[in-house]
């Protein structure tokens, strides 16, 4: 099956895709994005990732862009490469112009899909959890804004990977605990769950909140307000959540075992029902 690239109105394999040198998401990190994925040749939530699309565009002042169009452009994209466990990847930059901080007075947003094979979580991450550190966050104050500015969420992911563990968790310079590097955060103290509200701070994944909505189904409480690190360290349980990570356990933090160290029931109960919803989607 073809990895594809969808630029400005074509589709193309991959590797044929080239933006031009003065695109201002190469020059100013001025573009947002979404990651959807794909389960067996349909688009998870794609409708809550257009909206949240359109509140990045709208939050950075970009030029209209047509939901419709972009809407259009992911899901040809997508049924064209014919994979059917998908990653696909949305980017609209602001334009191209010459170099220059303010908007250009005529720009055209560029739109750039691409679709690959979805990156699956190694099975023993799933199966024995993951170890994570944790890192100050010095991301901007915006993290709401689903940005291609993501230097601190890179710096963090490989500092993890050299301190010999998965991921990282921010926690803010007021011990606020944040997210991850490219997802969300629960934890389970006692009957219920704690996450952070979604806040400038936090970016509010749709995973976050399809999760919400299963808990409440579930009749299991989420609270959403701010913890520290203490709280997270002697929860029950911690997982992260997100479109690639789906919900994934976690079981150390800096060094420290979460309970007993493994993958908790609730984390593993909201994981199947996550799979399911995620197995019997819509478009
Ligand atoms: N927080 C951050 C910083 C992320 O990059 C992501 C992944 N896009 C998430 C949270 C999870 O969001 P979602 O569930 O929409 O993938």
């Amino acid at each position: 099956m073809p990895e594809l690239a969808f630029l400005n109105g074509n589709i193309m394999p991959i590797e044929e895709a080239r933006v031009p040198v003065e695109d201002r998401g190469y020059q100013f990190g001025d573009a947002v994005y979404e990651y959807v994925a794909g389960y067996k040749g349909r688009l998870f939530a794609l409708e809550q990732h257009l909206d949240r699309l359109e509140h990045s565009l709208r939050a950075l002042d970009f030029p209209i862009v047509s939901r419709d169009q972009v809407r259009r452009a992911v899901i040809e994209t997508f049924k064209q490469s014919g994979i059917e466990r998908a990653g696909v990847y949305l980017q609209i930059s602001r334009g191209v112009a010459p170099r220059n901080h303010a908007f250009p007075a005529h720009s055209q947003p560029q739109i750039v899909v691409t679709v690959r094979h979805a990156h699956e979580t190694p099975p023993e991450h799933l199966q024995k959890g993951i170890r994570v550190v944790t890192v100050t966050d010095i991301r901007w104050g915006r993290c709401d804004i689903k940005t291609v500015q993501l230097l601190a969420n890179v710096l963090a992911k490989q500092k993890a990977l050299e301190s010999g563990v998965e991921d990282a968790i921010f926690i803010s310079n007021e011990g606020v605990v944040r997210e991850g590097t490219a997802s969300n955060l629960f934890i389970r103290c006692a009957d219920h769950l704690l996450t952070h509200p979604a806040t400038p701070q936090i970016l509010a994944g749709i995973t976050r909140s399809v999760l919400i909505e299963i808990c409440g189904e579930q009749g299991i409480q989420v609270h959403q307000q701010f913890f520290d690190r203490n709280t997270l360290l002697s929860a029950d349980e911690v997982f992260l959540t997100g479109t690639s990570t789906e919900v994934l356990p976690v079981i150390a933090i800096d060094g420290r075992k979460i309970a007993d160290g493994q993958p908790g029931p609730t984390t593993l109960n909201l994981r199947r029902e996550l799979e399911k919803r995620a197995n019997q989607n819509d478009v």
